[in-house]
Parts: C-alpha cells; structure tokens; sequence
C-alpha cells in the first residue's frame, strides 16, 4: 500500500552539494515541470566545495563568490531548498524519507546526492580542541577562526586536500607539517614523478615533510592539542591538526532500506540505485567505469557530480543517456594548476613528458601501451589535447610521447588516422 506522506515532491532531492544543485538546475533546464525540492544538512544554499581548501582558506574569495548559483536563482525557477535537514531514514515502499527532526517528506522520485563524510582518526586525542577535517563551510570556518595563535598546525595525510591547505597556510608564515602514512604524497592517486614534484614543491614553500609515519595519538593539555605523537615516539608541536584521510561515503541510510552497495551505493548506468524510483550521484554513487576497465569505481569530483547528475536528470524525465563521461580533476597549490584526466590507478608505464624543474610538465599514464591518463602540471594544451587520446585509449610509442615540442594534438590525429 502506497501511503503518501502530506508533504510531498515530485522530486525529492537529499544533499544540496554540487550533484544535488545539478540534478535540480539540469531538470529545470529540460524542461521538467513538477515539484522539485533540495534537502540539505548544511545551513548554506549550494556552493562551490572545491574553494573551501583554496581561495575560501586563503581569504581570496568570499562565501557569496562561491555559492553555485546567487541566492534568488533558485526560487526564480521554483526549486525549494530546504537547508538545516538531514535525513536520517529512506522507506522505499511508501516513498517516504524522514529527517532527524521527525519530519517526513513523500516523494515520487528520490535523487540521494549525499556526498561523504571526512574520514575521522580513531587515535586517542581524535575528538579535541584544535583537530579540523576541511569538508564543509563550517569546517572552513572553524579553521579560520583558530589560525591566528596558532604557531604550528601538523596536516595529516598527503592528498589534494591536505596538500592544498600547507599551500595555503604555509603563506600566513605557520609551521607546517605533513604527516604521511605511505613513503610519498599521492600515492592512492598519481604516479612518483609526481608525488616528487610536490613534496619538493612543499619542501621549497619552508612546509616539513614526514613520510612512511604513523600518528599515535593526539596530545594534549586542558583539552586542546599540543601535538602529535608519532609512530617513532617523536612528538611534533601543533596548535592545530587537520586531517585529510578520505571520506566515508554518507549513504547509511539507503542502504539501511536494501539498496545494493557498500563503499557507495551502487549506481547503473542512468545513475539508479536498486532500489524502485531511487537514484545517486556524486561522491556517494558507486558505478561500473570503462576508464577503469569495467571495475566498480566511486569518484570525489565535481566532474563527476555533474555529469552524473546530468545523466540521473535526463532519465527521470524519460530521456535514456548512459554515464560514460571521462574523468578528470584539477587541484590548485602555489602558483601550480595540476589538471588530471582520466583514471591512472591500473598504469603499468609512465612518460614523463617535459621537465618538472621547468614546472610545467605531464606525466603520461600507459597501460598495455595505451594512454589512460595524464597529470598535467602547468601544460593546460597537453590537458585538452591529451583528453582525447585517453578517450580513444591511444596506442602511442613512448618516444613520441616523451618528446614535449610533439604536440599531442598531433598525435592524436595521428593515431586515430592510423585507427580509420
Ligand atoms: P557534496 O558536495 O559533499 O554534497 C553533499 C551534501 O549532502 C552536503 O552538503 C552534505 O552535508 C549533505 N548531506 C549528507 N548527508 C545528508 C543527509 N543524510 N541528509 C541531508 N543532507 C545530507 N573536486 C574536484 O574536482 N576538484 C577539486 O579541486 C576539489 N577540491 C576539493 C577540496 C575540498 C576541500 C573538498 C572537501 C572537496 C574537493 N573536491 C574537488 C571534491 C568535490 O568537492 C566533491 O567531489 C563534490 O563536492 C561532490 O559533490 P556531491 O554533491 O556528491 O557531494
């Protein structure tokens, strides 16, 4: 039996992050008609995640400068946004979900753009004073407000969030310090050449780096952190500690009402869930990519969020488009602009193309001779031109490759000539 809740939408959409705000503006844009609401954890209406460890941190850009779109946009086309709303339970058979405060909303269609949240330490001293995670506005904020006594802030883990906060901080004159689990930066997601080029870039900047190093636990003094006790029993000072170890995907409650998943809900290739009228995007969804040979992937990208919820947008209207879009990330720290695209982690070759010390090179990414990937720091034409060699999985010799004044546009037309 279909009960309906009193409150209800045509499309119920649970986030109002970058895949939620898509899904919404993508299915005005296609003219679809009905009731659209967007349900939102956070206060704020949508806005740009990616500026939070950037010009947000840096003070380059105010909130209003990265909201996705301005405030009256969203009213102007009918797009409820209902903020301060977390919702905590999804029942599938009634079309109902229910938020923390008791309230329940029925739906005809629900979109679970839900993102993740950060990846807490589980050492002694995880909870205090002066720990920050660098995922939402408020983070951002609590940050900001505990940088100015602070002399020394230790960042744990080496990825792009943590690499880009020492970029930032490292300019207000802080003592920083990178602690890393793995013997290099980046190493869940680029090649050595380039996880060398950043922690020499960083070493440059007067940031500290230690590798291979286990945190222990956090210590402290009247409830604030004084430090961080690692692996080797050495004590690093620190007023303030940011972790950056990944997210949890927020999807605890779908899968509480049976969606198939885990590490993500599980999404075909319309971006629906198993579960009738269900769909998900963006960081939360779990999907079958051909860029990385068919396995089960879950991105974090903005790329991602947006073309998926482009493709979950048109199914809902009735238009079959599959996700098929090609990755690709960009990161921002000093004066470098790193732009990815496709999904290096298979590569069994890589082409170091140009020389890192001229800070602008790429980093080709082979696997059975074929291009999969490139990591192009500073070399925005070998991005856009190197995009379609990871499209058509181009077989290209190394030597070619490696040689920077062969333009990869050429290349391309070369390999796909000999391909016709
Ligand atoms: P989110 O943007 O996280 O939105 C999900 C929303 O759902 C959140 O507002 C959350 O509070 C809300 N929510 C969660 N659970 C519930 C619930 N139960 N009920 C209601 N609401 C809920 N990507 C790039 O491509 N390039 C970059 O340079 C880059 N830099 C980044 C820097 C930082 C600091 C961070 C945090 C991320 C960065 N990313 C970057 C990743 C990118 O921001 C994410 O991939 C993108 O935001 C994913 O969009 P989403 O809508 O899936 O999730």
């Amino acid at each position: 039996m279909l009960v309906v809740a009193r409150e209800y939408y045509d499309v119920l959409i649970v986030g109002a992050g970058h895949a939620g705000a898509q899904t919404a503006i993508t299915l005005r844009q296609k003219g679809f008609t009905g009731t659209i609401a967007l349900l939102g954890e956070e206060p704020e209406l949508p806005y740009e995640r990616p500026a939070l460890s950037k010009d947000y941190l840096s003070g380059g850009k105010a909130f209003e400068r990265i909201l996705i779109r301005p405030p009256e946009f969203w009213a102007e086309r009918g797009l409820l946004i209902l903020t301060g709303q977390k919702v905590s339970s999804v029942d599938p058979a009634r079309h109902v979900v229910k938020t923390s405060g008791g309230r329940e909303l029925g739906y005809g269609t629900l979109v679970w753009a839900a993102g993740g949240h950060p990846r807490r330490l589980t050492c002694p001293g995880h909870d205090l004073r002066g720990v920050h995670a660098v995922r939402n506005r408020a983070d951002a904020d609590g940050l900001l407000r505990a940088l100015a006594p602070a002399r020394d802030i230790v960042v744990i883990g080496g990825g792009y969030i943590g690499l880009e906060a020492a970029a930032v901080l490292s300019k207000l004159g802080k003592s920083i310090t990178i602690v890393e689990a793995q013997d290099r930066v980046l190493a869940r997601v680029a090649g050595e050449p380039l996880s060398r080029f950043f922690e020499a870039e960083h070493r440059a900047h007067g940031v500290t780096l230690r590798l291979n190093e286990t945190v222990v636990c956090i210590e402290e003094a009247g409830g604030a952190v004084t430090g961080v006790r690692l692996g080797d029993d050495g004590v690093l000072p620190a007023q303030i500690v940011i972790v950056g170890i990944g997210i949890i995907p927020a999807v605890a409650p779908l899968l509480d009402a049976g969606a198939d998943g885990g590490n993500g809900v599980l999404v075909d290739q319309q971006c629906r869930t198993s579960l009738k009228d269900i769909y998900a995007v963006g960081d939360c969804a779990a999907h079958v990519s051909r860029f990385a040979d068919g396995a089960i992937i879950r991105l974090e990208s903005v790329q991602n969020a947006n073309d998926q919820a482009t493709v979950a947008a048109s199914a809902i209207i009735g238009e079959e488009v599959a996700y098929d879009a090609m990755p690709w990330f960009w990161s921002n720290q000093y004066d470098l602009k790193l732009q990815t695209v496709g999904l290096s982690a298979d590569y069994d070759h890589i082409v170091l193309r140009g020389e890192p010390a001229k800070r602008s090179f790429s980093i080709v990414y082979l696997k059975q001779g074929c291009v999969i990937a490139l990591d192009c720091v500073n070399a925005p034409r070998d991005y856009v031109h190197g995009r379609a060699l990871v499209s058509a999985r181009s077989r290209v010799p190394p030597l070619d490759l490696v040689d920077p004044t062969q333009s990869l546009k050429d290349l391309a037309t070369a390999t796909s000539d000999d391909r016709s």
